[in-house]
């Protein structure tokens, strides 16, 4: 839902993301070449490319009811694509031994609850993203684009969504804060597609696993084939997420 929809916010929204995209393209495109030849890692690529969309969110100074230590939006079902799931997975990786284990028991207890599940039916099921520990977000600077797009303007309906995964009711939104993400992710998808990878949206819980599990998932991304082809819950390009 958004919170205004009159015709002059759609169109600011319209300008924003044409802008967003153009930016985002810029901040991306020129470090994939460097992480394909393996001189980054797709950590550094994405911290670098969510400075750039935090940067042009923050210039809207939106008041949103997002504060920390709320935490309604991360048991929903999110998506991501292979360079952040790959980015994630450096995480993981650095991690110490309790705190990994931690990740990888919330994960598989996560693939078991979703495994059987439709996307629809996903959506209406809390499930607790693996990176949330005490009620705050544990990788909040690598939290994927579908994150940092979510946001509500009345923490009510999110409360109600929460205690009603089933309900219609849906966070108000600002169109300009949806806009820029989505001109970041669309430019995300292209210049991954421009750089002959892999660029579908996947499920994070499935697509993480999969990373953490086949070391060959990498490579093989990086050698233009499918990063995940065992997860079954993945959409071609990014659609509102
Ligand atoms: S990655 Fe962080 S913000 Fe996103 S759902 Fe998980 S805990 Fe929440």
């Amino acid at each position: 839902m958004f919170f205004r929809r009159d015709a002059k916010a759609v169109q600011v929204a319209a300008r924003l993301a044409q802008t967003a995209y153009r930016d985002g393209s810029s901040a991306l495109g020129p470090k994939l070449a460097t992480m394909r030849s393996g001189e980054v890692t797709p950590r550094a690529v994405v911290v670098g490319f969510y400075r750039h969309l935090d940067d042009a969110m923050g210039v809207l100074r939106l008041g949103t009811a997002c504060q920390s230590g709320c935490d309604y939006c991360c048991y929903y079902r999110t998506v991501a694509s292979p360079m952040e799931v790959f980015a994630i997975r450096e995480h993981v990786m650095s991690l110490d031994g309790p705190e990994r284990e931690r990740v990888f028991d919330q994960l598989a207890q996560n693939l078991e609850t979703i495994q059987p599940l439709t996307p629809d039916q996903h959506n209406e099921t809390n499930v607790p993203c693996p990176f949330l520990v005490s009620r705050h977000c544990s990788i909040y600077d690598l939290r994927p684009v579908a994150c940092r797009r979510h946001h509500s303007v009345d923490v009510t309906p999110c409360n109600a969504a929460f205690h009603d995964p089933r309900t219609s009711d849906r966070c108000p939104q600002f169109p300009e804060h949806l806009a820029i993400a989505d001109g970041y992710n669309f430019a995300q998808y292209v210049e991954l597609r421009e750089h002959r990878l892999d660029a579908r949206v996947y499920e994070l819980n499935a697509a993480l696993h999969g990373a953490l599990s086949d070391p060959t998932a990498y490579p093989r991304w990086l050698a233009g084939q499918r990063a995940f082809p065992d997860v079954s819950d993945v959409q071609k390009s990014p659609r509102r997420i």
